[in-house]
């Protein structure tokens, strides 16, 4: 199994073992649906059936029209005849046009059944890898294995098994018919079709690679725009339009350039493919006329060995969209499998149990933890202890690993030595459902869903009432702007919370965590865009509830945990200091100076 970073990166060499299983799977569940795959499959034989009995049909029409013109004594049976064969020639047409369209309707209706189940199969594992996995991978690389690869597997079954059936079926008992009628004419008449398969396979193959090119090259296009959206306001904030344009109007052009040269290849082979077709039917024409003159075959024989050389061309030209249906099947599908069967990093282990809160004592033992794919460990050795009730302030340089200890306590990651417990519990050995249900992060990061603020408020608890969401907004002192807004709760909040401030967006994730009552509440730097006055107040509401739960306050400003019960220092992911506010000012250590940086200048006026 490969890494993250090895799995999102498009490849066109899979091993032929892999590739079989890739099939087998995709096969598999095409099956899932059973009596759709038999459907589609047996309206496939008879279409093809159909098909084949045409050129002998019109064959016929074309001996039983000479003898009319031959023996005009026989006109009226042989008018009847006629009449019976082009009867027959409608029928068999009209009823190949039914088959047609159930083998269509049913193959596709299969595809979109395994197009379905992959998709949720897929979302599903995206919502439950780990963190580690997500930092790795970019998520627009995910969602072009989500949408492109997922398509080509999900055409595998209409373009690949059911296009198998046909086409051996029609070059199989076509070919048969040709050459048992007249062998020489017979291998004339196929003579094209080891050259057009060969051109046809070599074709899609070359398309098959540079379509993987271009879609590495689309996926640079897409990252281009979906960072230029996210960034929307720092682009126009910079006036970086023609910058934005040049990077966007590079990629484009690459990509533009792959298009035109895929148009090339398609182009030339499709010329020497037919022009290979006409060489043979010219040259069956020629000698098959000979053959007619010297008596050895009728002009109705003639004619249903050209009708089949027509209807062999196109499948014959297919062969090579199905190689390419299975080689794209096989690398798409090995790239999705290996993403849906990628172990979960962080899972329940086979005993879990719901955690059980009854004391509410957070404790981290000795903990040490390394980012997937770090050199450096980020924390070593920290230990520390929080009860119900206790406010604990986190602070200390960037990159010192306060927000990397906020995430390992709903275990986004797992500690890499040592343990954190709640009430004794290791976190590793409680359900994941119950432990983020009781441990609650306000992320540094106000994402909010386009939908109204109460939905966003009421997102881990959608069938809290009213009165609930009411409370948390309170709390989280948004409850007088709400009351300002003519829809109220109703309003619905822009791509990302664009319709907000950064400090309302900001409350409004404060108000989605206190919703769930949490037991341990983090708070990861949260209140940094929210002004002074208004940290205050939700500092004072969220510290009326505090002695239900343990509460840690990350922070880079220390007027924002100066009130906790103790406050830990962090150098290089260990604790050097700790204490109160006063017993770490009286220490006169790194607490201190950065108090004296901060606070003296406005410790006057307050
Ligand atoms: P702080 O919150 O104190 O600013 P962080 O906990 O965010 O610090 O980061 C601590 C260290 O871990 C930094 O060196 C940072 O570069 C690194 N780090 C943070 N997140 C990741 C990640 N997802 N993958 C790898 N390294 C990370």
């Amino acid at each position: 199994m490969g890494t993250p970073t090895e799995i999102m990166r498009p490849t066109d060499t899979v091993g032929w073992k892999s590739g079989f299983n890739t099939i087998k799977r995709v096969t598999l569940l095409a099956l899932k649906s059973p009596w759709m795959v038999a459907i589609s499959l047996v309206s496939t034989v008879i279409a093809t059936a159909l098909q084949l009995m045409v050129p002998i049909l019109l064959g016929r029409a074309v001996d039983q029209t000479q003898a009319l013109v031959s023996e005009p004594t026989t006109a009226e049976t042989a008018t009847a005849a006629l009449w019976v064969t082009a009867g027959s020639v409608l029928l068999v047409w009209v009823l190949r046009g039914f088959f047609t369209v159930f083998q269509n309707y049913f193959s596709e209706s299969v595809g979109h059944n395994v197009g379905y189940t992959l998709r949720l199969a897929y979302y599903e594992k995206i919502q439950r890898l780990s963190f580690g996995f997500h930092d790795r991978v970019h998520s627009g690389d995910l969602i072009t294995l989500g949408m492109l690869d997922l398509e080509a597997v999900r055409m595998f079954f209409s373009t690949g098994l059911v296009r198998i059936v046909l086409l051996s079926m029609l070059i199989g008992i076509g070919g048969y018919f040709l050459l048992s009628t007249d062998q020489v004419l017979g291998l004339l008449a196929l003579s094209f079709v080891p050259f057009v398969a060969w051109r046809s396979s070599v074709t899609q193959l070359k398309l098959r690679g540079t379509w993987l090119e271009l879609q590495n090259r689309l996926t640079v296009l897409s990252r281009v725009m979906e960072e230029n959206l996210g960034g929307i306001r720092v682009v126009r904030a910079f006036a970086a339009k023609s910058h934005e344009m040049q990077k966007y109007a590079v990629a484009s052009e690459s990509a533009l350039e792959l298009a035109h040269e895929r148009v090339d290849i398609r182009v030339r082979n499709t010329s020497i493919m037919t022009f290979s077709f006409l060489v043979a039917m010219g040259l069956v024409l020629w000698l098959g006329s000979g053959k007619v003159v010297a008596g050895e075959i009728s002009v109705g024989t003639l004619a249903s060995f050209l009708t089949f050389m027509t209807i062999l061309q196109m499948p014959v030209r297919q062969l090579g969209m199905l190689v390419n249906s299975f080689a794209r099947t096989a690398t798409c599908g090995d790239r999705i499998f290996a993403l849906l069967d990628l172990d979960l990093a962080i899972t329940d282990a086979p005993d879990a149990t719901d955690v059980q809160i009854s004391d509410c004592v957070l404790r981290f033992e000795d903990v040490g933890f390394t980012y997937p794919g770090a050199a450096q460990p980020t924390l070593q050795n920290l230990s520390f202890t929080a009860k119900r009730g206790e406010t604990v302030g986190l602070i200390g340089p960037p990159g010192s690993g306060k927000s990397t200890i906020a995430h390992l306590i709903p275990r986004f990651y797992d500690v890499s030595e040592g343990a954190i417990t709640l009430d004794g519990q290791d976190i590793r050995d409680v359900i994941l459902q119950s432990l983020r249900g009781a441990v609650v992060v306000v992320q540094q990061d106000a994402f909010l869903f386009t939908t109204s603020l109460e939905n966003n408020i009421a997102y881990g608890d959608p069938w809290a009432p009213p009165s609930q969401i009411a409370d948390a907004s309170a709390s989280a002192h948004l409850n007088q702007f709400i009351a300002t807004l003519p829809a109220g709760y109703e309003t619905v909040v822009g791509e990302r919370g664009s319709s907000l401030s950064g400090g309302q967006r900001q409350r409004m994730t404060i108000a989605r965590a206190l919703m769930l009552r949490p037991s341990v509440l983090i708070f990861d730097d949260s209140t940094a865009a929210v002004d002074a006055g208004t940290e205050q107040r939700i500092r004072t509401t969220i510290q009326a509830k505090a002695s239900e739960r343990v509460t840690i306050i990350v922070a880079h400003r220390l007027n924002s945990l100066m009130h906790a019960d103790r406050i830990l220092f962090l150098v290089k992911g260990q604790i050097v200091e700790q204490g109160s506010h006063a017993e770490l000012l009286a220490l006169g250590g790194r607490y201190r100076t950065l108090h004296d940086l901060q606070i003296r200048p406005e410790e006057p006026q307050s």
